[in-house]
């Protein structure tokens, strides 16, 4: 039996340009085209791009913040693509999402005891007020916050208490997988290793927690994650376990982004060889032909703006889209 908690296949999520009066539309922008990927009961999926490629798409669309265009997402064995929203609220409970800038996703009205307790309430989690008081008693311990601190409102915190606050909230429906869109990203850089172990020891206690861990910093998505897909314009181009592909790395659009990447060692940093991409990130509005990499690809051939490489499993789970490899 699969132990898959989620199942992503050829997800699409096209948003239409509307026009005119009428407001007709007129064509699509592609934020997601075609997309598979699976996370595992327990394991952290890394999902790494520049800013506009589609990753922050993807999550919203496990969620089912959006209603997907097209595609298949099982999520603990049920198909959840085209669920009715009334239908889905065992996926808010068994799904969380931490955001980017916890100051804007955190209600300023209430204070971060009722923030934390939330859901608690909209999923009938508990039968009193004194489980309640106790159970976001014990949300604040798990999450390193002080239960001292429950009557605060969020501007009183500090970012990375934010963040933990978050972190709580998501926690707070006992949830088998939780998006982490950009979490560290808003955060200095101690504050962003202490996210990343709570990340990781909560995982640690609470057995079959999965991540899908989106970002741009490709050293906090090796530190953290299991296995590590590449996105490009909406497109997965190359998918492996961590340790593989940072070692071996073989599309030529990841081998651009972990050049691009400051490492803190400065002598290994002086001595690598620099991948240059050319140009900007195309639009998705009018994506190129074949490989939609082959505008900025060093390597780039005559096929390459032909035909789309098909994404393919080159040994050992390590897959990548590239017409050369
Ligand atoms: Fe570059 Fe061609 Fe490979 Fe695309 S298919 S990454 S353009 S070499």
């Amino acid at each position: 039996m699969s132990n898959n908690i989620i199942e992503v296949r050829d997800l699409k999520m096209y948003f239409p340009v509307l026009r005119g009066l009428l407001k007709r539309k007129v064509a699509d922008v592609k934020a997601l085209d075609g997309i598979s990927f699976d996370i595992k009961e327990g394991e952290t999926l890394g999902l790494v791009g520049e800013s506009g490629c589609g990753k922050t798409t993807v999550g919203r669309n496990l969620i089912r913040l959006y209603k997907p265009t097209d595609g298949s997402i099982v999520f603990k064995g049920k198909e959840i693509a085209k669920a009715k929203e009334k239908d889905l609220g065992w996926v808010r409970r068994e799904m969380a999402m931490v955001f980017q800038d916890p100051y804007s996703s955190l209600n300023p009205r209430l204070n971060s005891a009722e923030i934390v307790g939330e859901p608690l309430k909209i999923h009938n989690l508990v039968s009193s007020k004194k489980e309640f008081n106790e159970r976001v008693e014990e949300l604040f311990v798990m999450s390193g916050l002080s239960p001292d601190m429950m009557d605060r409102y969020p501007h009183e915190y500090s970012g990375g208490q934010r963040q933990r606050l978050s972190i709580a909230r998501a926690l707070a429906g006992d949830p088998s997988l939780i998006i982490c869109d950009e979490p560290i990203s808003a955060l200095d850089v101690s504050m962003q290793a202490q996210i990343l172990n709570l990340l990781q020891k909560l995982q640690e206690k609470r057995e079959g927690l999965s991540y899908l861990f989106i970002s741009h910093d490709l050293l906090a998505v090796q530190y953290i994650s299991k296995r590590v897909a590449v996105m490009y314009l909406g497109h997965i181009v190359e998918m492996a376990d961590s340790e593989e592909l940072y070692s071996h790395t073989l599309h030529p659009y990841s081998q651009a982004l972990l050049s691009a990447q400051p490492l803190p060692d400065p002598f290994i940093e002086e001595n690598r060889e620099v991948v240059v991409m050319q140009g900007e990130l195309p639009t998705p509005l009018n994506p190129p032909s074949g490989c939609t990499f082959h505008t900025r690809c060093p390597m780039a051939q005559k096929i390459c703006s032909e035909k789309a490489p098909e994404l393919k499993d080159v040994g050992c789970g390590h897959c990548v889209a590239c017409h050369l490899v």
